[in-house]
């Protein structure tokens, strides 16, 4: 087994924040109706996608019905369905659809991730517990470090998580801090160059209001995997 699929392994048995815990296990022992046949993951969700991914995106924490059910970072549930066309369009997925974890999709040069692992009420964690759920972000960073050339960060709680996990990892982050805007970029140095990129993340909210457009995060998905070397469209 290499080190990341280990790392994945070890992060599905994490039991650190009894709040989501209580919380993930709840909703999978509870259901949504359209879902009661089914059995769900209930457990932290870890990264998708290959060992030597030359672009990560760094989401928010699974949904409760989508990732938390099925076992696979956005996956089942409408953001996925967002995110996953969008990088199939550019190039970096193998099919539009993101349904099930056994549903045959690849990625191509890229990894999705989340700064907290586990579903949480309401979508939100609390700061203290994306900060308890940060050393296996950092974790997966140090891994994919000798590939790694380009993040993307979704909304402002995937940036602000993203900025301290890449300086432990071993990036330089300008002081002070750049701050998150849809469209921002940021180069790092330290461990090999890195380009930072911010995107409105890929939620209901800012997909049915237009915040956020299928064209604005092609546009963003296709400059981050320029910039990482991928072939993308
Ligand atoms: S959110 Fe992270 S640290 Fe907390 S229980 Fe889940 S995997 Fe563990």
């Amino acid at each position: 087994m290499d080190a990341l699929a280990d790392l994945d392994l070890r992060i599905a048995g994490c039991r650190a924040c009894p709040r989501l815990v209580d919380w993930r296990e709840e909703v999978a022992r509870t259901r949504r109706a359209a879902f009661a046949d089914q059995t769900y993951w209930g457990r932290p969700v870890p990264g998708f996608g290959p060992p030597d991914a030359r672009l990560l995106i760094i989401g928010l924490a699974p949904a409760a019905h989508g990732g938390n059910r099925t076992g696979r970072m956005f996956t089942g549930d409408r953001s996925g369905d967002v995110l996953y066309q969008a990088l199939y369009d550019v190039g970096l997925a193998s099919q539009p659809t993101s349904v099930a974890a056994d549903d045959g999709l690849e990625l191509y040069g890229v990894r999705v991730t989340a700064p907290v692992h586990c579903a949480p009420p309401a979508n939100k964690p609390t700061p203290g517990e994306r900060e308890t759920c940060r050393p296996w972000l950092v974790q997966e960073l140090r891994l994919l470090r000798p590939t790694l050339r380009a993040v993307v960060a979704l909304g402002a709680f995937g940036w602000q998580a993203a900025l301290p996990a890449l300086t432990e990892a071993g990036w330089s982050v300008p002081r002070p801090r750049p701050g998150f805007a849809h469209g921002a970029r940021v180069g790092l140095d330290g461990a090999g160059r890195l380009e930072l990129f911010g995107c409105f993340h890929v939620s209901q909210r800012n997909t049915f209001t237009g915040r956020l457009t299928p064209a604005m995060l092609r546009e963003v998905l296709g400059t981050a995997a320029r910039a990482a070397g991928l072939p993308g469209r």
